[in-house]
């Protein structure tokens, strides 16, 4: 009929695999937006789901489209998180193996949104007694509670997580959901004390100053306005339109009564908060002599009431650093710059431990002590790939973990299928892809890369500079061609940088650094006496915080970006381990706006996440492959003939099974362990069939 649209032309092609024109980005771009305009934002390469962040609510995620989802073939109903979430599960339980969920994508893109349905899906969706309910709620509410403290409006995004979050869900021999445990990375404290043009300090700040009962913000000595506190007004943008901070603060102060905090805990962390933003009020004169002394309008009576410590001695650490000499200690007044420092580098140290410590209770109230075996679904939210204006420490640290991830989704999947169609000698046409190996080993290489030249600097204080960390890195990276600076590079390209710059061409495009800040960055030093000092607190929460051994040592603390270093190799050991699901998010537009599609925006971003190179392999290659002998093992009863026992070799029975079922030459290959199975409707065709026999 003309002029009368198909369903399938009207909706597109729900997995890209079997998108029959071909394997361009231009078709593949098509069927995006085709979908995007009819609310359809899922759409999957395999199994491997791509996501397009719609900026309105859609009527998907209810309660009813959970159950509709739950225990379904993954291919029989339109692509969904809840497929993927599901597909996850059933595989957990039926293989009784580990797995975890990669969410990835640009700031802004969806993913946090996406972790957040998955762990809805799970939480509600799975088989319950009413014993683990509270588990259960306390997963859910751990959301709102890490996103006041750990996630703020950035330009990219009104909700951006400014910490990274893996998140394992266990999961008991039945398949309830019965315990969890976060592992958070690198909370970019340096926003506490700063913010750049356009942005917000942590959303609690707002939610308590805004949302706040009177008689709390009485006890604590805060006025309800945030234009009273420095750290808040930094940048005059303390009201979006997209967040309400006093419904927020609701949610949050539930929240904590349903994780196990009690009433002095919740005193404590509030006037933890609110400590911070009297300390960022604490301004600084010079005397006579020109060392700092506290300016006459302040006062750090309120300081010292909360973090209970004598304001003598909290004076003192803010104005003198002790040096330790032979015998005894000498006190060295501070400049004002230096006690501005000082107080701004205990600001984002009673901060960041705090954040800590609030996860840590967190995993307390959520930890599953039964010591029956248990399976893990990982989930994965980290920060996404940021380029704005002026990019410092903190964007480098974000973009090296996407670079760290994009690393590992290339081993697993490109790398590692091809490899394996080798290992198991199955034909196979290579497809070439960009590895981005290089510049990882450009940023984390032992005694070469990025991070190692940042350290060295670092061990020279007093000689170092932001600026001789740029030079020697232009004398070790000089001929990298993923790095360049104003000096190392030609005329055209100068032009668009400035001498304190350099520029890495990330996988997912080039990013320009400032290196100012650098090395305080790294070294994020607190002086030893101020520890000391917060180690008097009457705060529990902060004599905690500061009570670790580490302050003690006198070897030198490792710094931040080698920290971060380890944390990541760490995680990647721990995924490794398991197996993988991928969600791709795609950011539909830089505005925000609903229901618009970029193309240039979208095609960079499906160019630069590897889809279509993922897609090339998935449709020359197998969606399924198993072992023969659990292929064998699990499907045996369809057969007579390998029924109960087959003596021989697994292969040949497994051969013998699918000869019987009526497999195809085309369908399947025999690998020298493994069948592999090109299309899913044949597995699912032999899965359906062993569930009636
Ligand atoms: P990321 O974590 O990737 O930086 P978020 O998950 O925080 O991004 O998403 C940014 C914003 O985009 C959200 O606050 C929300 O407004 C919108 N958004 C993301 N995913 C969805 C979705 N599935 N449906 C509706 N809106 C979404
Ligand atoms: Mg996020």
């Amino acid at each position: 009929m003309e002029g009368a649209l198909t369903a399938r032309d009207r909706v597109g092609i729900q997995d890209f695999v079997l998108l029959d024109t071909h394997t361009s980005e231009t078709a593949f771009l098509g069927n995006l937006k085709k979908r995007f305009s009819e609310d359809l934002i899922y759409t999957y390469i395999g199994t491997l789901l791509v996501s397009v962040n719609p900026y309105k609510e859609l009527d998907i995620y209810s309660k009813k489209q959970m159950d509709i989802y739950m225990g379904v073939n993954f291919f029989e109903l339109p692509p969904h998180i809840y497929a993927l979430a599901d597909n996850a599960y059933h595989t957990m339980m039926a293989e009784a193996n580990n797995h975890f969920i990669l969410i990835s994508g640009e700031s802004g893109a969806g993913k946090t949104e996406a972790s957040k349905k998955i762990l809805q899906y799970y939480a509600v969706s799975c088989p319950s007694t009413t014993l683990l309910d509270s588990v259960r709620d306390r997963m859910l509410v751990s959301n709102p509670v890490l996103e006041a403290f750990g996630n703020a409006k950035t330009l990219k995004n009104d909700n951006s997580s400014r910490f990274g979050k893996y998140m394992d869900i266990q999961f008991d021999i039945q398949g309830d959901a019965v315990g969890g445990h976060i592992l958070s990375y690198l909370l970019e404290k340096s926003r506490v004390v700063h913010q750049n043009h356009g942005e917000r300090n942590f959303h609690i700040f707002y939610q308590l100053v805004e949302g706040g009962e009177e008689d709390l913000l009485h006890q604590l000595g805060l006025e309800s306005n945030c234009q009273h506190y420095s750290y808040l007004v930094q940048d005059e943008c303390a009201n979006v339109t997209s967040i309400n901070d006093k419904n927020d603060w609701k949610t949050v102060r539930n929240a904590l009564s349903v994780i196990d905090f009690d009433e002095s805990d919740i005193q404590h962390l509030f006037g933890i908060i609110a400590s911070v933003l009297h300390l960022g009020n604490v301004q600084f004169e010079a005397d006579s002599k020109g060392y700092a002394t506290l300016n006459k309008n302040t006062e750090l009576r309120w300081v010292s009431t909360l973090l209970g410590i004598n304001v003598q001695v909290l004076q003192e650490g803010l104005t003198y650093r002790k040096i330790e000499a032979k015998t005894d200690e000498v006190l060295s007044p501070f400049t004002v710059d230096h006690a501005i420092y000082a107080r701004n580098a205990l600001a984002k140290a009673i901060y960041g431990r705090t954040f800590t410590w609030l996860v840590n209770k967190i995993n307390d109230s959520m930890e599953n002590k039964e010591p029956s075996r248990k399976t893990v679904i990982g989930l994965l939210d980290i920060y996404g790939f940021e380029v704005f204006y002026v990019n410092s420490f903190e964007q480098f640290c974000i973009n090296y973990c996407n670079e760290k991830l994009q690393q590992l989704f290339i081993q697993l999947t490109l790398k590692s299928e091809q490899e394996e169609y080798e290992a198991e000698g199955i034909g196979w046409e290579p497809v070439q892809f960009f590895n981005n190996k290089i510049i990882c080993d450009l940023v984390e290489e032992k005694h070469r890369g990025i991070i190692s030249v940042l350290d060295e600097e670092c061990l020279r204080p007093g000689e170092a500079t932001d600026f001789t960390f740029l030079e020697k890195l232009e004398e070790k990276m000089g001929s990298h061609p993923h790095f360049i600076t104003h000096k190392l590079s030609d005329k055209k390209i100068r032009k668009t940088l400035d001498r304190g710059d350099f520029r890495l061409l990330h996988y997912a495009g080039e990013v320009t650094y400032g290196v100012v800040g650098f090395i305080d960055k790294n070294n994020d030093m607190l002086y030893r006496n101020i520890k000391y000092v917060m180690r008097q607190s009457k705060n529990a929460i902060v004599r905690e915080c500061f009570a670790s051994t580490e302050s003690d040592s006198r070897r030198r603390p490792e710094t931040v970006a080698s920290q971060f270093k380890s944390s990541l190799l760490g995680l990647t050991d721990i995924l490794m381990s398991k197996e993988p699901w991928y969600v791709r998010c795609l950011k539909s537009n830089e505005s925000k706006q609903p229901g618009r599609f970029d193309d240039v925006l979208v095609r960079h971003q499906v160019k630069y996440l590897g889809l279509m190179e993922h897609l090339r392999v998935r449709r020359a290659g197998f969606a399924y492959r198993r072992r023969y002998e659990l292929f064998l093992q699990r499907y045996k009863p369809l057969c007579p003939a390998t029924w109960p026992h087959w003596r021989g070799v697994a292969a040949e029975g497994v051969e013998v099974l699918v000869q019987h079922l009526g497999y195809l030459p085309d369908e399947y290959k025999m690998g020298r362990t493994k069948i592999f199975i090109r299309h899913p409707r044949t597995l699912f065709a032999t899965e359906d069939a062993f569930e009636v026999c």
